[in-house]
């Protein structure tokens, strides 16, 4: 123990069977094995570490090393496979919903679905709407004084006009990011804009490629140049699955329906065809926005398989 090499703190930035690599805080790499008793002691139900993981190492040559320690996770975004669900992405700072004001069309159901998301895996949620550059702003005004109500960051950029990157950049800095959001909506184009040649390389995960051995179901991060940031490049992060949620869970995971789910009559309402419900009663007079109320229920209906 006394001449072993002292611990050297990093952070996991990507797997590869059982070797990982762990970026330095100083800025160096290593191929990093993992012990043998940390794997025993599973992390969320999995022997090992994932993109984003905080470790401490010991270096046993000038780009290896053995990971000691894994850090508590918190943050952490899974998706599932074949019945399985598998932690791809650990200490996620926040989650950017990236959708477009038109190109495809915006899509609030969509972004509602997301927020569902971020709340369940109590990561941070942070709107952003980018093509601002093709509709007039004041046109999505009100959507965004609904978000904002609720207290979620929305943002609107132009990665071809440049409208907001520097903002973009300044809210990356330090942190761990990871995206979502359909294909189309600019998502690699933003993160070209706030560092030229960084792009998210994977492409979306459909259900006909599950069975393809070739596709990626690791995530890397990527470290950003500028102030100590990274981005995840997920596979999974693209569409989320809102598996593991139950009917009852999902009022309380929206910040606007919340206050009244304790109001309701019954402990176990549902807020869709009950009487006497709180929530309901909130959407009649204008207390609830009636869209989002409306996608709480095609949530509940559609992808929940209530109905
Ligand atoms: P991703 O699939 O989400 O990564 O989307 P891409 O970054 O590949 O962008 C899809 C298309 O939208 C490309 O043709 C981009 O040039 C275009 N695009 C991206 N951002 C903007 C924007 O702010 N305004 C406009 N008008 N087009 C954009
Ligand atoms: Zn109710």
């Amino acid at each position: 123990e006394s001449n072993a090499s002292p611990l050297i703190d990093g952070r996991v930035t990507c797997v590869h069977g059982l070797v990982n690599t762990v970026l330095a805080d100083d800025g160096r790499h290593f191929e990093c094995a993992i012990r043998q008793v940390l794997k025993s002691v599973s992390i969320e139900g999995r022997g090992a570490v994932v993109a984003g993981d905080r470790v401490r190492f010991r270096s046993e040559s000038d780009d290896t090393g053995m990971i000691e320690f894994v850090a508590p996770r918190h943050g952490v975004i899974s998706r599932q496979s074949r019945g399985q669900q598998h932690v791809i992405a650990a200490n996620v700072d926040h989650l950017l919903i990236v959708t477009s004001a038109a190109e495809p069309t915006l899509k609030p159901a969509l972004i509602d679905r997301f927020l569902l998301s971020a709340e369940q895996c109590q990561v941070n949620p942070v709107i952003i709407i980018n093509k601002c550059d093709l509709i007039d702003p004041a046109s999505i005004q009100p959507l965004v004084g609904v978000y904002a109500a609720m207290g979620y960051r929305v943002l609107m950029t132009s990665a071809e006009a440049g409208t907001n990157i520097q903002y973009l950049r300044e809210l990356l800095k330090g942190k761990q990011t990871a995206f979502s959001g359909q294909s189309g909506v600019g998502k690699s184009s933003l993160l070209n804009a706030v560092q030229p040649g960084l792009g998210l390389a994977v492409s979306e995960v459909s259900s006909d490629n599950q069975k393809g051995r070739h596709t990626t179901t690791t995530s890397r991060l990527i470290p950003l140049a500028d102030g100590d940031g990274a981005v995840f490049d997920t596979p999974g992060i693209r569409q989320f699955q809102l598996w593991d949620i139950s009917p009852e869970e999902v009022a309380g995971l929206m910040p606007d329906l919340r206050p009244y789910v304790s109001r309701c009559r019954y402990s176990n309402c549902l807020h869709l065809s009950e009487d006497d419900c709180a929530v309901k009663d909130a959407v009649a007079d204008g207390r609830i926005d009636a869209r989002r109320y409306d996608s709480y229920c095609h949530l509940l209906e559609d992808d929940l398989l209530l109905g």
